[in-house]
């Protein structure tokens, strides 16, 4: 492979909501770039991009695969990342190392979620982007419609650049709105200008023209007193635009039939710009504290971020960066300064899908890969021990699906902490924790088919079979009345006899006190070392309700009297004692049950608060607030937890995807009277 100058480079990664072509795009630039000489689909899962079992097993990219390729002596670092919102966590770590973002929309379609998600994200980093219009060759495929939606959603900025002459099955060929040239679909030949699009072009390039003389003063002027701009001019105001986020230039295609798609290729080398173009970075000084500013120089103090890791386990660890400053170099050492440590590492490679090629070295402005690294994770920084310097890392959204894992057999769990540890090193946005109030595992997602993906990566990879389910539901027992109870436990089995009697006093206490044992006893009736068995007994009894076999809590238990025996009396038999006066003391206190209520932030555009709200009322939700921001809303509620396990599905369909939430646990209170035996039947189904 060749060593290319930080200025030939290209990074550039496709986005779009799932199933606009980002993976068909892709597999079009490599045939055309001369990487594969076979076109493969998607739909058939041949494609370069989509290799893991899970996406040629589903027909969808459900991870960010690098697709280099070198077309007219630049490197373009392509990055096709997932579509799915599922996905985003990898949508985010592709966000974070390139430097152009190419958004694909659908022709026949509107700007639907995953498209929004990314404007948004690329918006606030600060990422020039580009729009590719594809599926022109489709039914109903519309490129003007497709952008004025656009221009609707997002502002003026976006300007086609080119425009499709014929559309469906007519699609001809597309004409370059700065050139004023025509070129035909099929092999990109240059061809004559229809008549028909005669006006049009004139119309459209005003406007592209506008667009580029808004970033340069002097273009502005010229342009103002009239005299004509040259072909040059206006491609340098179209990059300055691109560069400073003011400009958006669409594109258009079919990629499932290569078409117009070498015209994006042209596109990418010339207008997306090189790590050199973009501002320096900016790092924090691990030893100083502070900011230095990092341009994309292969000879500067060496900084690269790690922004993937994957676990295989054939091929092991993989651990892929860019290089923003300095030189990274094979056999060397690195120092990682999030971890304070040194990491030796070995053959750097370069990576296209699944092979990878080694490499001497990676310079400024490079994506690279390393072989089995120790301790380095995603969103570390890899630099050297005389400057060690920490980039920005990446931040990845909360999670919104909750499971319960449960290992299908005893084999199973043995594994399963290796594999859960493994997993949470490649995919940042999964997590898993033990809950202490059910004994479940739970792994947390951004969504169910997220969830599912994991679950079969664990059994395919890891060889881990697992089931999700829903979690459970901790819910609580408690009492309402104070009451008294005796229990005596005496029995005579010949020899050493049994015997141990109390008398307990039950009282509620305020939500989330918890427990207390305490005791008042006089005259020695129960003597000392017999009132410890009594509170252990009591310790244990607490644990099971007398409902539904729920832990109970919020109660004082007191011990006001009992009696002993001399000889048969022992710790074993008060305990037994206590746990049967406690059992029945319980069910005297009016016993009710409890269940956990969380607080949750809802937060969607304002035209769904009202479907929002009424489904809030079916879930028992009581809203707390309501914050308009911006063109969104922000709900406060609180949710019992059990209406809340199903909640990011029935979100995505109330908000078509376009609102998200955050909930943390707030407080225990009664479940409601006519749910309880519900409950209490489900629990003694179990
Ligand atoms: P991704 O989710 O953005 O990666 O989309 P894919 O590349 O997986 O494509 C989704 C579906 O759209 C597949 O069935 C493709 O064959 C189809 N597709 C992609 N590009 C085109 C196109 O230009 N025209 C038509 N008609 N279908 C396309
Ligand atoms: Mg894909």
């Amino acid at each position: 492979m060749r060593d290319y100058a930080t200025s030939a480079i290209r990074n550039v990664g496709l986005f779009s909501h799932g199933g606009a072509g980002k993976t068909t795009l892709t597999e079009a630039f490599l045939f055309n770039s001369g990487v594969i000489n076979r076109i493969g689909r998607v739909d058939d899962g041949t494609t370069v991009s989509d290799y893991d079992p899970e996406e040629t097993r589903r027909h969808i990219s459900v991870q960010l695969s690098l697709m280099p390729f070198d077309w007219q002596g630049r490197r373009v670092n392509l990055i096709d990342a997932p579509g799915f919102t599922d996905f985003i966590g990898e949508v985010y770590e592709a966000a974070a190392v390139v430097d152009t973002a190419i958004i694909l929309f659908d022709a026949t379609g509107g700007v639907e979620i995953g498209a929004e998600l990314i404007w948004q994200h690329s918006e606030e980093k600060g990422l020039p982007r580009m729009i590719v219009v594809n599926k022109i060759d489709r039914e109903n495929a519309d490129f003007f419609r497709t952008v004025d939606q656009m221009r609707a959603r997002f502002g003026k900025k976006i300007v086609p650049m080119q425009i499709p002459i014929g559309a469906e099955a007519n699609f001809k060929g597309v004409l370059d709105l700065v050139g004023g040239k025509a070129y035909a679909a099929g092999d990109g030949a240059e061809m004559p200008l229809p008549a028909d699009v005669e006006s049009q072009f004139s119309e459209m390039r005003e406007k592209l023209i506008e667009a580029a003389v808004e970033n340069e003063d002097e273009l502005m002027m010229k342009y103002l007193d009239g005299e004509a701009l040259s072909e040059d001019e206006i491609r340098a105001g179209l990059r300055a635009g691109i560069l400073n986020g003011s400009v958006v230039p669409v594109l258009v295609c079919s990629a499932l039939h290569n078409q117009a798609v070498k015209q994006i290729m042209d596109a990418i080398v010339e207008y997306c710009p090189s790590p050199v173009d973009r501002p320096a970075v900016q790092a924090n000084e691990a030893s100083s504290d502070k900011i230095v500013k990092l341009p994309a120089d292969p000879a500067g103090p060496p900084a690269a971020l790690v922004f993937k890791t994957t676990a295989d386990p054939f091929v092991g660890k993989l651990t892929y960066f860019r290089v923003y400053s300095g030189t990274l170099k094979s056999n060397s050492h690195v120092h990682n300064a999030n971890r304070r440590l040194e990491e030796r590492i070995g053959q750097l490679y370069s990576v296209r899908g699944k092979t990878q090629e080694p490499v001497g070295q990676v310079s400024a402005g490079d994506i690279g890969a390393i072989a089995k690294l120790q301790e380095s994770s995603t969103g570390d920084t890899l630099s050297s021990k005389d400057k060690s310097l920490i980039l920005p890392g990446i931040k990845f959204p909360s999670p919104v699906y909750f499971a319960s894992i449960v290992p299908k057999a005893k084999a199973d769990l043995d594994k399963l902490g290796e594999a859960i540890s493994r997993i949470m090193e490649e995919d940042p946005a999964i997590s898993v924790y033990k809950e202490s109030a059910t004994g479940e595992t739970i792994l947390t997602a951004m969504g169910e088919l997220h969830a599912d993906v994991t679950a079969q990566k664990m059994k395919h990879k890891f060889g881990v079979d697992v089931e999700l389910r829903l979690p459970s539901v901790p819910y609580r027992e408690t009492v309402q009345t104070p009451t008294s109870s005796e229990y005596k436990h005496k029995k005579q089995t010949g020899g050493h006899g049994q015997y141990g009697h109390v008398f307990l006093e039950v009282e509620p206490l305020p939500r989330g006190a918890g427990f207390e044992f305490s005791e008042r006893v006089v005259g020695g009736a129960v003597p000392k070392q017999y009132i410890a068995a009594v509170e252990k007994g009591v310790r244990e009894a607490i644990h099971e309700g007398v409902l539904a076999g729920y832990p109970v809590v919020d109660l004082k238990v007191t011990l006001y009297d009992g009696s002993y025996h001399a000889v048969d009396s022992s710790e074993m038999s008060f305990k037994v004692a206590a746990s049967h006066a406690f059992k029945k003391g319980i069910e005297q206190a009016q016993p009710i049950l409890l269940e956990p209520i969380m607080l949750v932030n809802i937060t969607v555009p304002e035209q769904y608060v009202g479907d929002i709200m009424s489904d809030l009322n079916t879930k028992r939700g009581r809203v707390l607030g309501l914050t308009p921001e911006g063109g969104v809303s922000v709900i406060q509620t609180t949710i019992p937890m059990a209406e809340m396990r199903r909640y990011s599905a029935d979100l995505r369909s109330i908000s078509q995807g376009r609102g998200s939430y955050e909930m943390k646990f707030d407080h225990y209170e009664q479940v409601p009277a006519h749910i309880a035996p519900e409950v209490i039947a489900n629990a003694k189904k179990e």
